[in-house]
């Protein structure tokens, strides 16, 4: 009885070893291959890597590291744990490298004029809410007071040079604008429009209420104090040509040139002047681009025309502008 007892303790003394062996038999060959070193090819691997042998090695390029398919399978035989782990042999994985953030190129564009750079047109509305402090810079025509200067130092100068320059048209509220727009509507419904022929018609020249550069008050229409038109007799006056030669010193752009009518929706208008900052102001002038293309070449790729309008926003409120 005792002796049949102290057997089979003898067994399962020498079972236990035996399992305890094969277990660190599998631990050791998985801290081998996991420091990077190949295990030694076990039957007949020829090649992990020959494409063409069509060997269903356990081969992983980024490690570098070759695992026998025999060996693995003779190790997952003894220890099922280890096989886990041995079998998807770990990956190396390179650290990523992290995309440097774009920055832009400052004499491209001037990221603290971003509140001048607001798209408005048919498809950009007013952002909600943008109503800015404007001062009277003269004529009874205001801009915004932050190019007020701006303008004033433009017409001064334009004057200097010999020139008549008279602001005829700056900040338009949205009535007065809603005002202007249903006039021009009236005008051609009189000539004998319908009324939504009419409405289209005038959108080419006025600005559809809520879309009016003039309601951001970075915009200004200027005539002379000989002619106070604001259509095509202003083409080749003199005062123009030299506002449109000098504006980007100043900051201003000439928004609606006639070779870029498809892209601004706007007919050539030789009168209207748009703030954007010096920075744009020269690169729309050298580049002879409009703001459309100005924005998406420079501005875009790095703030969104939401993110413009929101900065502007912030701007207004933060300039104790916002009314
Ligand atoms: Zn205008």
């Amino acid at each position: 009885m005792e002796n049949k007892n102290k057997k089979k303790n003898t067994i399962t003394i020498i079972l236990l070893v035996l399992v305890l062996a094969a277990l660190c038999l599998g631990i050791a060959a998985m801290v081998w291959t996991m420091t990077g070193h190949p295990l030694p090819a076990v039957g007949s691997l020829s090649s992990g890597s020959d494409p063409d042998s069509g060997a269903s090695s356990v081969f992983s390029a980024s490690s570098g590291t070759a695992v026998s398919p025999d060996l693995t399978e003779a190790v997952s035989e003894n220890t099922s744990d280890v096989s886990a782990v041995s079998v998807s042999t770990p990956v190396v994985s390179d650290t990523p490298t992290p995309t440097p953030e774009p920055t832009p190129d400052p004499e491209k564009y001037n990221t603290g004029d971003v509140w001048a750079l607001v798209l408005v047109n048919k498809e950009h509305p007013l952002p909600d809410g943008y109503i800015p402090q404007v001062t009277e810079v003269e004529n009874n025509q205001s801009t915004d007071i932050r190019c007020a200067d701006s303008l004033a130092q433009m017409l001064a100068d334009c004057r200097a040079a010999g020139y008549n320059p008279l602001a005829i048209s700056g900040y338009r509220t949205h009535e007065t604008q809603e005002l202007y727009f249903n006039n021009t509507v009236q005008m051609y419904v009189n000539q004998g429009m319908d009324e939504a022929s009419a409405e289209a018609e005038a959108a080419t020249s006025v600005a559809v209420p809520g879309t009016s550069e003039h309601e951001l008050g970075l915009s200004v229409d200027i005539g002379t104090t000989a002619n106070t038109d604001i259509n095509s007799s202003q083409d080749n006056d003199p005062t123009q040509l030299w506002l449109q030669d000098n504006c980007w010193k100043y900051g201003y752009i000439l928004r609606y040139p006639p070779e870029k009518s498809d892209i601004t929706g706007i007919i050539y208008e030789s009168w209207h002047y748009r703030y954007v900052g010096t920075t744009a102001a020269k690169v729309i002038h050298d580049e002879n681009l409009c703001l459309e293309e100005y924005l998406q070449k420079y501005v875009e790729p790095f703030t969104s025309l939401d993110e413009i309008n929101q900065a502007a926003l912030a701007s207004l409120e933060a300039s104790g502008q916002a009314g």
